[in-house]
């Protein structure tokens, strides 16, 4: 999700999460090539070039330079709004001085990747490779890098590039800068008006300033959900206060983010109650996540005997649901957080705030100051994702399991057990 509010005319209201420019290319190109296992097969792409040609055309006209084209890189993109991925060739820009290459390790699967592959935002550019909790390891830096060495291991989330000089890059909020480059399905002006390309693929290159540290002793696979689940969650639980011990938190969908809030919040101390429309994640939520309470959100007695005992919500839903509800479970004065980017607008009466003097907030990953503050949290308390890891020829039906929510609580793909590397 881009999550972010890209301010551009060309987007549309119902690009709630957007990702680069507005423009929306249309493909020809054959559609699924089926789940094989075989990664090794080229992709005949015409219809790709002429998209890049587009994009190409289009960053042109917002006054981009091009750079020289870099590596081979191996993927799994997909090439329509059914979102079936498949092998896909492309290339990685030519690494610069100020930037690291990285070698794909582990990425996770956010439910925004199922969102823009099947172009439920609008905002898809195929071939779209999704990917955006990427961990991987140093292979090659520039002559300028400071900030890493070779063979460390790192991450890079939802985004890789901003305007660095607008209010919000100063203040350490490159999520919210217009000018952010997602890190896939963006344009990255800066590297030739390019379509980039996300972390289901062998190779990554990154500035130095948009790539994070990941602290020792975290397992791995576990720890790349951190890279988008984990500061989403992790960043507004600090901008509202919703991090202070003692205080009641309830979190609203039990998914990937949903999940990861709950250990962040009993890692702060606080009482944490699970809000899901799932019964049969009653026992797991309490007994391996550590919440404190488990709340049917369809069961109206549950809901009442919570009535106005949390001083924080967080919404980690990715549908429509009733909100109103939730409202309800708050104490005057508390404050909600939206994080979840569903497709159709969700309904808001005025009195389910207003008598309460109830806030509302919504809130975009989180920037890379905040994303290695969460990271170096993750490490001393030992948090990560619960995680199903899987090979990259299973992407298919782990994407259509996770329409499903039948996830616990994240998928994360083996990316170099799957792809080898070029890097
Ligand atoms: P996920 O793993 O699919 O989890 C979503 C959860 O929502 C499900 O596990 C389910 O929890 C609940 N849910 C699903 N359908 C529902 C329905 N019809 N009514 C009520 N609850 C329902 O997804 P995710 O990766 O955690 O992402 C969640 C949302 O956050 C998505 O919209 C995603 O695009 C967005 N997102 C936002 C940001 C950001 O920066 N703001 C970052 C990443 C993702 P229960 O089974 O417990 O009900
Ligand atoms: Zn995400």
């Amino acid at each position: 999700m881009s999550h972010h509010f890209q301010l551009r005319s060309s987007v549309l209201p119902l690009r709630f999460f957007p990702g680069g420019l507005g423009a929306r290319l249309s493909c020809n190109e054959p559609k699924h090539l089926g789940n094989s296992s075989s990664v090794g097969v080229a992709v005949a792409s015409p219809a790709r070039t002429m998209q890049r040609h587009q994009a190409k055309a289009t960053a042109k006209e917002v006054g981009v330079q091009e750079t020289a084209q870099g590596s081979a890189a191996l993927g799994w993109a997909a090439r329509d709004a059914s979102g079936v991925l498949s092998p896909f060739d492309f290339s990685r820009r030519a690494q610069k001085d100020d930037d690291v290459t990285i070698k794909v390790l582990y990425c996770g699967i956010c439910h925004t990747d199922l969102y823009t592959i099947k172009n439920e935002w609008g905002t898809a550019m195929y071939p779209v490779v999704p990917g955006h909790e990427i961990l991987g390891v140093v292979t090659s830096l520039g002559s300028g890098v400071t900030k890493f060495k070779a063979g460390e291991t790192v991450g890079v989330g939802y985004f890789l590039g901003s305007c660095r000089s607008c209010e919000c890059c100063g203040n350490g909020y490159e999520n919210y800068c217009s000018g952010m480059v997602l890190t896939s399905n963006g344009i990255d002006r800066e590297h030739g008006g390019e379509v980039t390309q996300g972390g289901f693929s062998d190779v990554i290159v990154a500035n130095q300033d948009y790539v994070v540290r990941v602290p020792d002793g975290l397992p791995l696979a576990g720890a790349a959900p951190l890279l988008c689940a984990g500061v989403t969650v992790y960043s507004p639980m600090m901008r509202f206060g919703l991090n202070a011990p003692g205080k009641h938190l309830g979190v609203v969908g039990l998914g990937g983010l949903g999940h990861v809030a709950v250990k962040f919040g009993k890692a702060f101390g606080m009482k944490i109650t699970v809000i899901s429309t799932s019964p049969g994640k009653r026992e797991e939520a309490l007994e391996r996540l550590g919440a404190d309470e488990f709340l049917v959100s369809r069961d109206p007695e549950q809901m009442q005997a919570a009535f106005g005992t949390m001083d924080g919500i967080l919404d980690t839903v990715s549908a429509w649901h009733p909100i109103s509800p939730l409202f309800a479970l708050m104490k005057p004065m508390g404050q909600m957080v939206f994080v979840g980017g569903p497709t159709k607008p969700l309904e808001l009466p005025a009195y389910a705030i207003v008598p309460g003097g109830k806030g509302i907030a919504g809130n975009c990953v989180g920037g890379i100051r905040d994303c290695q503050a969460m990271l170096e949290f993750a490490g001393k308390h030992g948090i990560t994702a619960v995680v199903e890891v899987i090979k990259m020829d299973y992407v298919n039906t782990a994407l259509e399991r996770l329409e499903k929510n039948d996830v616990r609580y994240r998928f994360v793909i083996d990316v170099a057990g799957s792809l080898g590397s070029t890097a």
